[in-house]
């Protein structure tokens, strides 16, 4: 293992992140579970980031896979007809809630947040974007410009002029202890005082994540979309819903993060979970919207007909298998549990369905439980603005029993590490 984190480090740029003090090579995969090079078997609560939506090896998603190789067709170019894809974009399309809704694959939830900005830059014929503060959107020039975390804005050339909201849970920040009501209240001035302090030429649109992924699953209350695109409406800017994280059933409640908030964006981006570990990814709105790129934009490897096969079976397994239902269930014993802890290093519990964050009171105290847990056998994830956040995101066939065991893991390692201070 050494021998591989060695060569890694010569070949690899070091502003790219690998976990852990002694990071893992993991090397199987069944149901929940992983095993890494030295034949350690953990319980799988981070998925890839959220991207093993159905855990590993399940012989649906494998199947419809080796079923595609077996034509000896894993790509053609988008210049052909496949028919994995159109199938996907019909199934996607129809439920986006999007009316007359229209579908671009993309190979990355980067490309498509750059296609969503693209799109809708073209639509309002001006480079003004209203991002939100702690947000993450990709790694592209565009999709960085539109990131409100220092710490993954590695190049500061922006393409946009591009102007923040505030952002965040109530336990600092411009929302800090405020009711719903008044959170509400708070989040359209200030999306009004920004409308008229820092935006200059027509503003192509509001990007925003319903439940921030990188920035420490936080969100604000129900309605929050809804008050800003009464205030968006009025000055004709589309709302773009990133999807990345939140989509698939993910929040339990929801199909889409959006649905928390009674309102339909104009465009939505998607990449992650629905492909169970292939890469694909997509944006979607009306056509009227979508369609309002001039020319002609085509991307090689998006919506291929390996990536689409198993995007086919990935979400109609999460369908016939109720997984939103089964987020909400199991997600429910994880939240419940971790609210009923008494530790004096636990200052937030949140999330939803299986998008579980627990906030920290100090960094260090997060990476001590983060290095116990993968002792233990849990894999996990952290991160958020300040590195205070624990973040959770199972696979969402995650049995109750795997959601009792993980609990009991991270309950054993926050309550072992219980006195660490700042
Ligand atoms: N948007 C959100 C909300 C994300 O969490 C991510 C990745 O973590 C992205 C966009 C970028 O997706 P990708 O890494 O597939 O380019």
């Amino acid at each position: 293992m050494d021998d591989l984190l060695s060569r890694h480090r010569r070949v690899m740029p070091a502003w790219m992140p690998v976990y852990y003090d002694e990071p893992i090579e993991l090397v199987t995969g069944k149901g929940s579970r992983v095993t890494d090079s030295n034949g350690k078997i953990y319980l799988d609560f981070f998925g890839g980031v959220l991207t093993n939506s159905l855990g590993y090896d399940l012989p649906e998603v494998r199947e419809a896979i080796e079923r595609q190789l077996r034509t000896g067709i894993m790509h053609t170019s988008t210049l052909y007809l496949i028919r994995a894809q159109v199938e996907l974009a019909e199934k996607i399309a129809r439920l986006s809630g999007i009316p007359d809704a229209r579908v671009f694959f993309t190979n990355s939830g980067t490309e498509a947040n750059e296609a969503a900005l693209q799109v809708a830059t073209n639509n309002r014929g001006g480079n003004s974007i209203l991002a939100v503060r702690n947000s993450y959107h990709g790694r592209t020039a565009a999709t960085i410009a539109v990131t409100g975390n220092r710490a993954w804005s590695a190049s500061a050339l922006s393409p946009f002029n591009v102007s923040y909201l505030h952002s965040g849970d109530r336990l600092r920040g411009l929302f800090k202890g405020m009711s719903d009501e008044r959170y509400l209240e708070a989040a359209e001035e200030d999306l009004r005082e920004v409308l008229a302090t820092t935006t200059a030429g027509p503003v192509a649109c509001l990007i925003a994540e319903p439940i921030q992924g990188v920035g420490g699953f936080t969100h604000g209350p129900d309605g929050l979309l809804a008050v800003w695109k009464r205030v968006l409406d009025e000055h004709g800017i589309l709302l773009v819903s990133d999807e990345v994280q939140t989509g698939w059933g993910r929040t339990g409640a929801h199909f889409w993060g959006y649905q928390a908030h009674g309102v339909t964006p104009d465009l939505l981006t998607f990449a992650k979970g629905v492909g169970n570990g292939m890469a694909l990814a997509g944006v979607v709105g009306r056509a009227g919207v979508l369609e309002s790129v001039q020319g002609i934009s085509f991307s090689t490897f998006g919506g291929n007909p390996l990536a689409t096969a198993a995007g086919n079976a990935v979400l109609d397994y999460i369908l016939e298998h109720d997984l939103q239902e089964n987020a909400a269930r199991t997600g429910a014993i994880i939240l419940d549990g971790l609210r009923a802890l008494s530790s004096p290093i636990v200052a937030e519990v949140r999330g939803r369905g299986l998008m579980i964050g627990v906030e920290l009171t100090s960094a260090a105290a997060t990476t001590a439980v983060f290095e116990s847990c993968k002792r233990d056998g849990l894999l996990i994830g952290k991160g958020g603005l300040y590195g205070t956040t624990l973040r959770m995101g199972p696979p969402l066939n995650l049995t109750e029993a795997e959601a009792r065991e993980g609990l009991e893991i991270l309950t054993s390692a926050l309550h072992e590490h219980g006195t660490v201070s700042g």
